[in-house]
């Protein structure tokens, strides 16, 4: 990933690509103080930009930092490096991190870094293969709870799980790892939230030991839209028993049809079609 050309955005200019690189002995990289975000332009401006960086802001104030730059400084960085990308459609990873001038658990006096990313990565599925759904496994890894870890923040650190968990999927043969929350009940995919179609109304666990993300309120809204119910409430694995289609949402994955779980099966139909099709008519004109 790291040999290509372009510019990489790193603590406030446009840096070639090759030569956006940080010291080994950068804390973010030993103890995960660093926190990120994953965007999408869509012809060329950022759907919800600054909800992104305002998550990103908040993400770092739970982990007890301050990025440099205003959301206002961190919109406008992100828009300079998509049009330097020259990209219309494409994915935009912006990440915070404390740097290498103090070594050890206390780094109260490190610097701040911030750098902005963009690159093409394209839908995981074109309309008709998202159709069929994927599978997920059962992942080894629960969420912890958010007495155990800053939950709400999209901190580098809480990946650790979700990775460890996705390529054991991968290993088993699946695409995902469905993880429960620190109680047993369902949570989410290791990189996309959970929506349950059960009688025509939409079941969402509640985001409070995982991310609520941006897209899962997207689909929230459209969906009322629609006049369809949405439910947020706390789902026990049981459940998915009762449910006629199952998706996940997510700025990466968008609106992803899911075919298995488990020992679960699900035929995506009319309201994973319908999110579908409403997201992808936002997201083209909505933009930031
Ligand atoms: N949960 C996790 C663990 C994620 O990484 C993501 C992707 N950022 C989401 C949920 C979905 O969040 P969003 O819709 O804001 O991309």
């Amino acid at each position: 990933f790291d040999d290509r050309d372009g510019f990489i955005w790193f603590d406030g200019a446009l840096t070639p690509w090759r030569e956006a690189k940080i010291h080994v002995l950068t804390h973010g990289l030993h103890y995960a103080s660093s926190v990120f975000e994953g965007e999408r332009a869509y012809n060329g401006r950022v759907f919800k930009l600054t909800e992104h960086s305002e998550r990103l802001v908040n993400s770092a104030r739970l982990l007890g930092f301050t990025i440099p730059y205003s959301v206002a400084e961190i919109d406008e960085a992100t828009r300079q490096t998509v049009a330097a990308m020259g990209f219309a459609d494409a994915y935009v990873r912006p990440v915070a991190w404390r740097g290498s001038e103090v070594m050890g658990v206390s780094a109260q006096a490190s610097r701040i870094h911030l750098a902005i990313a963009v690159w093409q990565w394209p839908s995981y599925f074109s309309a008709e293969a998202k159709m069929k759904g994927i599978r997920l496994a059962w992942a080894p890894w629960r969420r912890p709870s958010p007495d155990s870890a800053p939950t709400a923040s999209k901190a580098a650190g809480l990946y650790m799980i979700g990775t460890l968990s996705k390529h054991q999927a991968e290993a088993e043969g699946f695409q995902d790892a469905l993880m429960l929350d620190h109680r047993g009940f369902l949570a989410e995919a290791t990189g996309a939230n959970l929506f349950l179609v059960i009688d025509g109304a939409l079941h969402t666990p509640i985001p409070d030991g995982f991310l609520d993300g941006i897209t899962r309120r997207t689909i929230m809204d459209l969906a009322r839209a629609r006049g369809l119910d949405v439910i947020e409430r706390r789902i026990p694995p049981e459940d998915l028993a009762k449910a006629q289609e199952v998706f996940l949402v997510g700025t990466a994955a968008e609106v992803t049809p899911v075919g298995e779980i488990g020992e679960h099966r699900f035929t995506p139909g009319p309201v994973c079609a319908a999110m579908i099709a409403d997201y992808d008519a936002l997201v083209r004109t909505a933009g930031a």
